[in-house]
């Protein structure tokens, strides 16, 4: 698979292969990188997931975008590791399910995307190494404690995280402050979108060049593909269970990222009927949807913090596997926006009715969940619960009136010590790399 630049308007595009389209993370034109063609699945495959291991399913479904540049063994070897804990898809009724991706190591949906990419970077450089890459990542949350995880002590590769002061929970801090030897925290006084803006200019910094700086946001093809791996396996254990029912999904969204793979699975071929992104009330998309003026507005924080985006990269790509039309684009997608009044209404409503106890996002989740089957009666509602609810201890104890138990991944963490350094602008960026 050859990859070209969303902002190419060439007619002969320049392509790269999977590998540099990782390596470099944004394209030198600015363009995120886009999968020259979508490969479509075997429809006796796509019909029959529950006769294949997930590890298979996951194999097949990622191999048509590596091309042969990582071997078979290895890859099947990257897929195993990377999936290595469970993703259940757990029944609240017979109309909703949610997806439960926060069994990883740091209780987050991000640790599948950033252990395969950290995996395939470890491969390359085992193969050809020459210099030391730098893995520049801003985080409005979760993705920073995924990836230090994930990269930690990777041969040949230092990772840089941003993350916006004081718009993190306290574990989250913890997740990628604590860890040392390759990882280095850097705290931003400004917010998640600052820290982006910081990351993108680094990018493009002339000055900057030698440094060999990628990104493992999801913008980063090898961190925004293998989320497809989700919905396969919920697709699969629906099929498993005989499920004849429309299955909507309903994707509690930020940067976009995780919505946009599952619509790549469904380009693929996997039968899903459609799409909610469910936003807090950084609603940039849902506006844009209605009035197609895309305007975003400064970032606003809420309680689903790994959300406060204002202006979601990954939107773009969504639009590309649509050919940029609207109207296509709208019979099987929508987004809708929710306060954070009505998110503390949901995790309340959830508990209530079922028991569950579900963290912010994934009760954002819900709502759309709930918005889809008023739009939609008779189909089945699937929505992502992304993040354990631990990792947001206060606001769901205090919401909930439970006292959660800390699982053993967060109580390690707990002990460590924060080390970060404080940044209030590019140049401080700027003068910490060049000073690395
Ligand atoms: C990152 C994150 C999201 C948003 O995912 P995107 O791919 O950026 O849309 C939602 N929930 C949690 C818990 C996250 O960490």
């Amino acid at each position: 698979m050859k990859y070209l630049s969303l902002n190419d308007t060439h007619k002969n595009k320049k392509t790269v292969s999977f590998r540099e389209a990782m390596v470099k993370g944004l394209a030198p034109d600015r363009g995120l990188y886009f999968p020259q063609e979508i490969p479509t699945l075997d429809k006796e495959f796509l019909e029959n997931l529950p006769e294949y291991t997930e590890h298979e399913i996951a194999y097949r479904v990622i191999s048509p975008f590596i091309g042969g540049e990582i071997p078979e063994a290895d890859l099947r070897k990257i897929v195993a590791e990377t999936l290595s804990f469970e993703i259940p898809l757990v029944h609240l009724d017979r109309d909703y399910s949610t997806l439960e991706l926060f069994h990883g190591p740091t209780m987050a949906f991000k640790d599948v995307g950033a252990r395969f990419m950290a995996r395939c970077l470890g491969y390359f450089n085992r193969q050809a190494f020459t210099k030391t890459i730098r893995v520049l990542v801003a985080t409005s949350g979760d993705t920073g404690g995924a990836v230090a995880n994930g990269f930690l002590g990777v041969p040949g590769v230092e990772v840089i995280i941003l993350y916006p002061e004081g718009k993190v929970s306290d574990i989250q801090e913890r997740q990628l402050t604590t860890l040392g030897q390759n990882i280095t925290a850097l705290k931003v006084k400004g917010s998640f979108d600052d820290c982006q803006a910081m990351v993108k200019q680094a990018f493009l910094d002339e000055e900057m060049e030698h440094l060999n700086l990628t990104s493992a946001n999801s913008i980063n093809v090898a961190r925004w593909l293998p989320q497809m791996f989700y919905y396969f396996l919920a697709v699969r254990q629906l099929q498993k269970e005989g499920n004849t029912r429309k299955v909507v999904f309903s994707v509690p969204s930020g940067n976009f990222g995780n919505i946009c793979a599952g619509v790549m699975a469904s380009k693929m071929g996997l039968e899903m009927s459609y799409f909610i992104a469910a936003t807090n009330v950084n609603d940039t998309i849902p506006r844009y949807l209605d009035s197609e003026n895309y305007a975003p507005n400064p970032t606003l924080p809420t309680i689903s913090n790994a959300m406060d985006v204002s202006d979601p990269s990954n939107f773009i790509r969504i639009e590309k596997l649509f050919h940029g039309e609207l109207p296509q684009l709208r019979r099987v997608f929508s987004s809708h926006s929710y306060t954070d009044e009505e998110t503390r209404e949901a995790m309340k409503d959830l508990y209530a009715t079922y028991r569950y106890i579900a963290d912010p996002h994934g009760a954002v989740g819900y709502l759309g969940a709930r918005k889809a089957l008023e739009d939609f009666p008779g189909h089945r509602a699937v929505f992502l619960e992304t993040a354990h609810p631990v990792k947001f201890l206060k606001e769901v104890e205090a919401t909930l009136n439970v006292t959660l138990d800390l699982p053993l991944q967060i109580q390690e963490v707990m002990e460590g010590e924060k080390h970060f350094i404080s940044i209030e602008s590019y140049k401080g960026l700027k003068e910490f790399l060049l000073g690395s």
